[in-house]
């Protein structure tokens, strides 16, 4: 059979992979710093016969391998970037930090970079094989966490001629997603006042962080009048000092603003904007607002997501040593409510058996199940950059099972498991199905055909329109350059 060459492939190189995968773990890179992440994915793409071009977008650690010649051109998407204060100690089942203060591999992108590229490597070895036409292309997309790189490489034009585009992450159930997410943008608004004493002459002092408060206030009740599934988010990242008797003469808010369709956001960041000019001019401060990053909402393409399914079925989860369950075990019972997650997508279903199926899994410590196909996606609440790919070609995505039932998100848990067996099995486990899926659409002109007829018909009319503005560059907010 034609995938087993993949297959065989993915396993033959399985080890360099776990160590590519271990080895981004410890870097443990945060957004748009992934410099030794880059190097480590790139040498493996030279290696296997790939052409890299580095600095993709003129962002420094996004790059893009390429393979293979004629269509249908499918691009596999990797991430690789870390998140701040999450270090941890490895394969332990209690909250330990490696490096106090340092950054983790807490949402296991160390696996889901590595995961992508074996795919790719799979692909290519069938395609040199059967000398079938169809191209092959890795993007190593930089800062998806608070950074939104897919979207900067999107605005550039990056994904522009692709046929369909495949990615994967790490997870603790296996399932293909066809679920919505929400668009979102990240904006400072930054109030500049005037400083003075605040007893003897606070008459002389306008008050940046007055402006500040006034304007989370007009946002509380601009709340109320939004739709439902909009979500307006706030940290106040400079409060302008720790001195009472000083008028504070600047503050910093950082807005986290998210809603289902791009235009419904830009609305309201438009309301969100006349507040923070409305705060401004009550205190006789000034607001700069600065546009940090915005991300797409996400189309799921059901046409490869149901391929993608097929796959996870036809390779089969990995089995699991008796050592192996004990450590998921001694991880599950950490968390505070492990089937909260399967409670939560056991509800997304409408047929009773399908529910009933999904909750005869609870008392498991790694589910080996795959959830059942749900062709009508619910609406997610989060936000990926995988959104701003999605509205340039048919994208799907699939979650795979690389820790333990219940391991929360961005958590401790996920860094304690990021080098463990269960992480590495479920790497090669999302590798082999997307390479599958990649090889059924080189197969079948048609599958290509239909998953792009889907889109169209999804857009209606609609075109992309990338919501990073013209002169915004990528950054990563709150992180310190070293
Ligand atoms: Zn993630």
């Amino acid at each position: 059979m034609g995938k087993q060459l993949a297959w065989d492939r993915i396993d033959d190189t399985a080890s360099e992979m776990i160590e590519a995968s271990n080895l981004i773990w410890e870097y443990a890179e945060t957004a748009f710093l992934e410099t030794g992440s880059m190097k480590i994915l790139c040498d493996l793409l030279r290696k296997e016969g790939f052409e890299v071009e580095e600095g993709t977008a003129g962002i420094a650690t996004a790059f893009k391998g390429t393979f293979g010649s004629g269509k249908p051109v499918i691009g596999f998407l990797g991430e690789y970037d870390a998140l701040s204060g999450l270090s941890q100690v490895a394969g332990i089942s209690e909250k330990m930090s490696l490096m106090p203060g340092a950054p983790g591999h807490g949402c296991g992108h160390n696996m889901l970079g590595v995961g992508s590229l074996s795919a790719a490597i799979g692909v290519k070895k069938y395609l040199e094989e059967t000398g079938k036409s169809g191209t092959v292309v890795y993007f190593g997309c930089p800062g998806e966490e608070g950074g939104s790189g897919k979207a900067f490489m999107a605005k550039s034009g990056a994904f522009e001629g692709l046929d369909a585009a495949i990615t994967w992450h790490p997870g603790d159930m296996n399932r293909a997603d066809t679920r919505a997410s929400l668009a979102n943008y990240q904006v400072a608004y930054k109030f500049y006042g005037t400083s003075a004493h605040a007893g003897s002459s606070a008459h002389h002092g306008r008050s940046a962080l007055d402006a500040l408060e006034l304007m989370n206030m007009g946002v509380q009740f601009l709340r109320e009048h939004v739709i439902p599934e909009a979500r307006i988010h706030y940290a106040i990242t400079n409060t302008g000092g720790y001195s009472p008797n000083v008028v504070q003469p600047y503050a910093e808010v950082l807005y986290l603003i998210r809603a289902p369709k791009n235009s419904q956001l830009e609305e309201i960041y438009q309301r969100v904007n006349k507040i923070a000019e409305g705060a401004a001019l009550m205190t006789e401060t000034k607001v700069e607002i600065d546009f940090v990053k915005g991300c797409s909402s996400l189309i799921s393409n059901r046409v490869i997501a149901r391929k993608l399914w097929e796959n996870l079925h036809e390779v089969g989860a990995p089995e699991y040593t008796e050592e192996e369950m004990m450590f998921a075990k001694a991880i599950h019972e950490s968390v505070a409510e492990p089937y909260a997650n399967l409670e939560k997508f056991a509800a997304m279903y409408d047929k009773k058996a399908d529910k009933r199926e999904i909750m005869s899994h609870k008392g498991e410590f790694i589910h080996r199940f795959v959830l059942p196909f749900h062709e009508n996606g619910s609406q997610g609440f989060g936000s990926t950059d995988v959104g701003d790919v999605s509205w340039n070609c048919p994208t799907a995505q699939i979650y795979v099972a690389t820790w333990a039932v219940g391991t929360p998100g961005h958590s401790w848990q996920i860094v304690a498991q990021g080098k463990s067996k269960l992480a590495h099995k479920g790497m090669l486990y999302a590798a082999k199905a997307m390479a599958g899926t990649a090889i059924d659409m080189i197969d079948d002109p048609s599958l290509v055909e239909a998953a792009k007829a889907e889109l169209m018909d999804t857009l209606d009319g609609e075109h992309y329109i990338c919501p990073i503005p013209d002169g915004c560059k990528p950054r990563a907010i709150g992180v310190k350059k070293a």
